[in-house]
């Protein structure tokens, strides 16, 4: 297969990598050193100097960009993916984006017969390194499949949700609850070690208890308490997630307090911590403030 890549972002670069260990695959990156190195290191990979020039002979695109919006900016002038992505091809858009852009992006897709799948994933840079993300689709039955092709060497499942929009509405709402959770969690966690709870026992305990969650049985662990706090997620992009999140339950008319109340939280924090902050930097953030030291 020959597979066109662009965003070599955290996650993206090590999805990119497993698509060149089994393809053909031409990649394009916003800052051209990042694709440069890339095919450097990947024999069968090449730096594409343009989206168009990505596109051209590919079978598939595949995006994985911040935000929908710089998806769609991609599409249009003369080294635009429109330019150089051929009739019967397909563009799968790894992006957690938001269900209106894209529905909007495949309509002008599929005026020119070229499939669309929204195909956000989770899992994370370890598992994209060892091709174990799962990736939640919205698309036809015959783009799904021909997608799940395509992702198959990043993929350990990938599942189709419904139409186009389906897949960003489930990683935004997948995520909006992760969100919630590393602030409930950072807030019950500095309460309990101010309570002089050692924050180790605390997570022993909720682990075996009906509070646990993926934060306090993998993330705390294997971030906070061993001190490592790797930045492998911004908390801009969480920030965005619960946003679509709420722009979801708007959508079909649901009540969302919580949510509402979370994306405030989220905007301030990103506010308040910057662009390049992590994900869980709240916690770190919760830390201070309580003047208290989660390790153990
Ligand atoms: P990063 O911020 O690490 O990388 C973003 C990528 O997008 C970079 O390649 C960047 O290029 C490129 N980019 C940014 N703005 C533009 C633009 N205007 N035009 C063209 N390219 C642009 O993000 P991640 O890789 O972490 O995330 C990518 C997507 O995957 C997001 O939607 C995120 O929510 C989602 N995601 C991330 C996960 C994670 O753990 N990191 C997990 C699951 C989903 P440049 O190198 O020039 O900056």
């Amino acid at each position: 297969m020959r597979v066109g890549f662009i965003g070599l972002g955290a996650i993206g670069e090590p999805m990119a990598a497993r698509l060149a260990a089994v393809h053909e695959v031409a990649v394009w990156n916003r800052t051209g050193a990042k694709a440069q190195a890339f095919a450097e290191l990947h024999d069968r990979a090449r730096a594409a100097t343009s989206p168009r020039d990505v596109a051209a002979g590919a079978d598939a695109v595949v995006t994985c960009l911040p935000t929908s919006a710089e998806v769609e900016a991609l599409l249009d002038g003369p080294d635009g993916l429109l330019a150089g992505m051929a009739e019967g091809t397909l563009l799968v858009d790894c992006t957690s984006g938001d269900p209106a852009t894209s529905r909007r992006i495949a309509e002008r897709l599929r005026e020119r017969q070229i499939g669309f799948v929204d195909a956000p994933v989770s899992g994370g840079p370890p598992l994209a390194k060892t091709g174990q993300l799962t990736v939640m689709c919205g698309g036809s039955d015959v783009d799904v499949a021909q997608a799940s092709a395509v992702v198959a060497p990043f993929a350990a499942r990938v599942v189709r949700l419904g139409p186009v929009g389906a897949g960003h509405a489930m990683k935004a709402v997948n995520n909006a609850l992760l969100a919630v959770n590393i602030l409930a969690v950072g807030e019950g966690m500095v309460a309990l070690a101010k309570a002089g709870i050692a924050p180790r026992d605390a997570i022993e305990v909720l682990n075996a208890s009906s509070g646990r969650s993926f934060v306090t049985e993998t993330l705390v662990p294997e971030r906070v308490l061993t001190g490592t706090w790797p930045r492998l997620f911004r908390l801009a992009l969480l920030e965005k997630d619960v946003g679509i999140a709420h722009d979801v339950t708007d959508d079909v008319g649901t009540d969302d307090p919580v949510l509402a109340f979370v994306r405030e939280q989220y905007r301030r924090l990103r506010g308040d911590l910057g662009e390049e902050a992590d994900y869980m930097d709240p916690i770190a953030a919760a830390e201070r403030a309580a003047g208290v030291e989660l390790r153990g």
